[in-house]
This record gives C-alpha cells, sequence and structure tokens, in this order.
C-alpha cells in the first residue's frame, strides 16, 4: 500500500520513554500497513486526530496511557470518539490502574485495556493488536463497498439487500435515489428506469435490476455448493449453536457441512453489543462474533452452504436426508438442527403494510446511521430490546422503550436497566403498548399507544420490534417430536415418546437417533448466546458416540 494511504495508529503518552517505546514496537510489528503517530499530550493527540480527518485519512486504532497530567486517556478517548467514532481504543494502564480501566470500558466504549510493562511484545502487544486492527479493516472494508446499491430509503426490498450484504459481510455502499446525485447520475449511466430499483452495481460491470437475494447471493458466489456426496454431520442453521457445532466437527475429523437460511451468526449476529459473553470483558458485536466464528470453522475445514433453506429431512434405514430448497438434497449419517427462533411479528394495524418501511424486525443495524436526529421508538422489555435502545441512544436523537408489562426487572438483565437508566436521551414508558402504526408517503410517521393514562399519539421516524420469538420448524412435521409451540425434544423429554431403541436416547438426541437439537430451538433450552455455543460443542460429541457405538 503506498506510504500516505496507510490508516493511521495514534498513540499518545506524557512519558517519552514510554511513548518511544511503544511506537518502536507498533512500527516493528505493524509499520508496513500502517502509520504510527504519536503525540504527548492529549490535547495535542486531539488536534492531529481533526487534522487526519479533515485531510480524509483513516485512523484504525488509538493508544493512550491513562495517567497523563491534564487528560487523563479515558476523558481523551472519550473525546476521541466524537472525532474517530470507527477507531479501536486501547488504554494502557498500570496494573494500580486496571479497577480504572474496567470502569471505562462502558464509559469510553474501550476495546482493551494493556497492561505495561507490555514484554515480549510478540506475546503481550502483537496479537492483541492485530485482533483490534483485523476487526477494524473487517468493518472498513464493508463501508468501502464493492457493491454499490442504489435504492429508496423506505422501500423494503432495498432494506432487505442492504440487510444481506452487511450481514454475509460483503463490501457495499448504499447510495439514496432521493438524497445522492451521484445514485441518480450512476443510474442514468447503466440506463436504469427509476421503476426497476433497487439496483446492485457490481465491481466487474453487471448490473441487476431489482435482484432476488438468491440472484444476487450467486452472482457474488456467496451461497457455496455443496463438495461432498455424504457427510458425517449436516448442521442446519448458522447462528451460535450451529457455528460451534461445524468448529467442533471439522476440528475433530468429521465431514460436517452447515447450512444457513440467510446470514452466519443467526439472532446472534444481529445483536450490536453482547456482553455477557465469557472472555470479551468489552463485550463484542454481534457481526463481529459471527465473522470470527465463521472464520473459525472455515479455517477448520467446516463447508458452509448460505442462503439455502433447509425443507425437509427424510430418513431411509441408517441414512439421513436433508433437503434443500433449491431441490438440492445432503446425504448424512447425522443431523444437527441448530434453527433457532425467529422473530415474531406484530399484526396490529398499519405494522405489516410499514414493514420495511420505519418498522423493522432486530436491530437491523444497517439502519442506525440513518437514525441520526431522529426518534426511534423500540417494542420490547427483555435483553434483545435493551440492547437495541442502548445502541440507538447513540445514533437517534431521542428513544422510546414500550414495555407491555409493569416493569424491566422481570425481563431485562440488570446491566442493561442501570446503562438505559444512565441515559438522559431514553426514556421508558411502562405498561403501555402500541395500537396502531401510521405512515405518510409510504413511511412511518407516528405510532398510536395505549398506556396507563390513556391513549397518545408519538411521533416516530422508526421503530424496531423486538416482542420474543419462535421456531420455524414446520419440516420436521410427523418426523421429529415437537412440543405444543414447535420447540423440538430431546433427550429424555422424548423416551416415552416413540423412542424406537432399546439403549436411551443421548441428552440432545430427538426422537430419530442420529438427529441431534441445539440451541433456542431445542424445548427447555435457555435461551443466551453461550448456552447455544454449549450445546452445539457437546452435540459434536454426542454424534461422535453415535457413530461409534450407534
Ligand atoms: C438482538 C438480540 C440480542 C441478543 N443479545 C444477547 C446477549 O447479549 N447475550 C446472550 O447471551 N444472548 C443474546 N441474545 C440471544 C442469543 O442471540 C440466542 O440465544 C442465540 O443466538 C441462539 O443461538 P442458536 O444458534 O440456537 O439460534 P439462532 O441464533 O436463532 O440461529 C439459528 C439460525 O438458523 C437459521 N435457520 C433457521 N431455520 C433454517 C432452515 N430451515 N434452514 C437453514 N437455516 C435455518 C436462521 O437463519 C439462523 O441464522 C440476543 C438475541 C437477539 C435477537
Amino acid at each position: 500500500m503506498p506510504a500516505e494511504r496507510r490508516p493511521a495508529i495514534v498513540a499518545v503518552d506524557d512519558e517519552p520513554a514510554v511513548l518511544a517505546a511503544v511506537a518502536r514496537d507498533l512500527r516493528r510489528g505493524f509499520g508496513e500497513r500502517y502509520r504510527i503517530l504519536r503525540a504527548d499530550s492529549g490535547a495535542k493527540a486531539l488536534e492531529l486526530l481533526t487534522e487526519l480527518r479533515t485531510r480524509g485519512d483513516q485512523v484504525a486504532l488509538l493508544i493512550a496511557d491513562q495517567r497523563m497530567p491534564g487528560m487523563p486517556g479515558t476523558e481523551y478517548l472519550v473525546q476521541a470518539r466524537t472525532i474517530v467514532p470507527d477507531a479501536k481504543r486501547v488504554l494502557l494502564t498500570a496494573y494500580a490502574d486496571t479497577e480504572a480501566a474496567i470502569a471505562a470500558i462502558n464509559e469510553v466504549a474501550l476495546d482493551y485495556y494493556l497492561l505495561k510493562p507490555w514484554d515480549p511484545p510478540e506475546e503481550q502487544l502483537f496479537p492483541i493488536v492485530e485482533d483490534l486492527v483485523t476487526t477494524w479493516e473487517a468493518g472498513a472494508a464493508l463501508e468501502a463497498g464493492g457493491v454499490r446499491v442504489i435504492g429508496h430509503r423506505f422501500s423494503k426490498d432495498s432494506h432487505d439487500l442492504r440487510d444481506f450484504l452487511a450481514r454475509n459481510r460483503v463490501p457495499a455502499r448504499w447510495l439514496d435515489v432521493e438524497r445522492d446525485g451521484e445514485a441518480r447520475e450512476l443510474l442514468q449511466v447503466a440506463g436504469v428506469a427509476a421503476d426497476r430499483l433497487p439496483v446492485a452495481l457490481l465491481e466487474d460491470g453487471s448490473v441487476l435490476e431489482r435482484p432476488t437475494i438468491l440472484e444476487l447471493a450467486e452472482r457474488l458466489g456467496v451461497a457455496g455448493q455443496p463438495a461432498q456426496d455424504h457427510y458425517d454431520l449436516v448442521i442446519v442453521g448458522g447462528g451460535p449453536a450451529g457455528l460451534a457445532a461445524a468448529v467442533y466437527g471439522a476440528s475433530e475429523g468429521l465431514r460436517t457441512v452447515m447450512v444457513e437460511r440467510e446470514a452466519p451468526g443467526g439472532q446472534a449476529g444481529q445483536s450490536s453489543r453482547i456482553e455477557n459473553y465469557l472472555g470479551f470483558p468489552a463485550g463484542l458485536t454481534g457481526s463481529d462474533l459471527a465473522r470470527r466464528a465463521t472464520d473459525q470453522a472455515r479455517r477448520l475445514g467446516a463447508e458452509l452452504l448460505t442462503v439455502q433453506d433447509v425443507v425437509g429431512l427424510r430418513i431411509e434405514g441408517a441414512g439421513r436426508f436433508v433437503e434443500l430448497s433449491g431441490g438440492g438434497t445432503l446425504s448424512a449419517n447425522c443431523v444437527l438442527v441448530a434453527s433457532g427462533v425467529s422473530y415474531r411479528q406484530l399484526d396490529t394495524p398499519g405494522f405489516p403494510e410499514l414493514t420495511g418501511a420505519g418498522i423493522y424486525y432486530g436491530a437491523a443495524v444497517t439502519e442506525a446511521r440513518s437514525c441520526s436526529d431522529q426518534h426511534v421508538v423500540v417494542i420490547g422489555g427483555a435483553n434483545s430490546a435493551g440492547q437495541a435502545a442502548v445502541y440507538f441512544a447513540q445514533y437517534a436523537d431521542h428513544v422510546t422503550v414500550l414495555v407491555r408489562g409493569g416493569g424491566l426487572e422481570r425481563s431485562m438483565s440488570h446491566y442493561l436497566i442501570e446503562r438505559i437508566g444512565g441515559l438522559a436521551n431514553v426514556d421508558v414508558l411502562t405498561g403501555t403498548q402500541a395500537i396502531a402504526a401510521e405512515g405518510e408517503d409510504g413511511h412511518l410517521k407516528r405510532l398510536r399507544v395505549r398506556g396507563p393514562d390513556g391513549e397518545q399519539e408519538l411521533d416516530a421516524d422508526a421503530c424496531f420490534v423486538f416482542i420474543g420469538a419462535s421456531p420455524r420448524t414446520d419440516w420436521l412435521d410427523g418426523i421429529v417430536a415437537r412440543d405444543e409451540r414447535g420447540f423440538i425434544l430431546a433427550g429424555p423429554d422424548v423416551r416415552d415418546d416413540g423412542w424406537p431403541l432399546k439403549r436411551d436416547p443421548y441428552l440432545l438426541e430427538t426422537s430419530v437417533p442420529g438427529v441431534f437439537v441445539a440451541g433456542d430451538v431445542r424445548a427447555r433450552s435457555i435461551k443466551r448466546v453461550a448456552s447455544a455455543v454449549g450445546e452445539g460443542s457437546m452435540a459434536v460429541s454426542l454424534v461422535h458416540q453415535y457413530l461409534v457405538d450407534g
């Protein structure tokens, strides 16, 4: 990369010896890919960042010492965040400052705190910085965009295309035909009529008018084709449970393929920040978790087929056959159903018509940046709604959370209730539900809500709905035993439900021997990322047992 185009890493420390040491080590580890810039005070570093931003230079990482007279590291990082919000943030601390660093995780949205001294850098500095800049690079590449999508901001088809590209980590740039002059010029050059939107312009010059997701996925080579005739393990669903099973299955030498309907990551992939997953004290975004797990599964040799829907399961003697929506079939010794749950939709008047045009199910992270200066309403009282409120509060002018129950305590984790309580631009209306959504020019304009004080109207630019979820397991009807809500029974729950063998079913085995279940779709499962990951990995050892002992 030409020297002047390299993104920057900015280090700040008032102690000349420490600053020189950190700059020297960073240069040795990352000098070829990044410019290593330094400043000897927070104030000078802020000036430098403003200068870099004015020139349009990218900043990947900020490293700041906590103990600096004048401006402590945390204060500098809070201000720096407003100048370069996407840069990763690291605090350099002495052992005695660990408490301050942990407290700063929320205040600064700190990505890491690094203890001084960091010797040897090969172990204590390089892997951490490498991980952070790789994550930053993944985000920067996505924004830079090879594919350009042009459409109307409030069209459901445009939203679905953007969401698909973002969740599959395809670098893409979004152009709003109403606001962006470049969009209109490009359409004219490509000869696309205004009623043929959305349109995707690919890097090879091809123009896809109103493409379906599958068409786009195939053209971009995202979908993948099965490489084998027969697998030891077919995994249905690429959420945390499926991804964990793919990682463990492949690493233990099983021929493993994972089939995912939309994009790897599942519900977790839509989380704006998972703060309770073990080992990530600063939290991590769902898309980051999905990216890491997908890379890990692929590296270990698992095959991933995405944008393919499993529509049927056939049992023929010891053979298990998984049928795909495109007409293909995968043959396997074992199947793991890890298909999770999907959002329930509101059938309140106005909601179905305005879905994708101001009303969204799930966090719709792609929409967040367009929410600046707007009033966002979040419906729901569980953790997913709480996370969304905290996340949108960073972008929106104001966020209102509508909760049907009398409070949040029974449905939301304590840490999220506290975070929401500390945000000046978020208010929570309890005992309140939406009774209608109304639009103008095809876009959401206001909600009518009913609460303890009667009915009122709320102007709303966007509304994100999180009202629980249910499994979509109809394709297993008559084959695998399920409870009355469609969750799949396993282990002790199927022993008396037509179980055909003398031995007891394994813990995560369904009513069909050799067909296992893990994660949210399992009856009585705990709905958490960690438990889904735990069950996905556990299922692989049960698959082994089945393959050896039957
Ligand atoms: C916004 C949000 C925030 C959350 N935050 C947290 C948190 O902070 N901490 C926490 O512990 N938990 C959190 N959760 C819950 C957590 O994400 C889930 O418990 C977890 O993702 C369950 O994993 P899973 O693999 O069982 O299912 P899912 O994540 O639901 O994944 C299932 C996958 O299967 C695919 N699929 C379904 N049917 C088919 C089919 N027929 N063919 C092919 N593919 C199919 C789906 O597209 C999906 O990708 C959150 C959930 C949401 C929605």
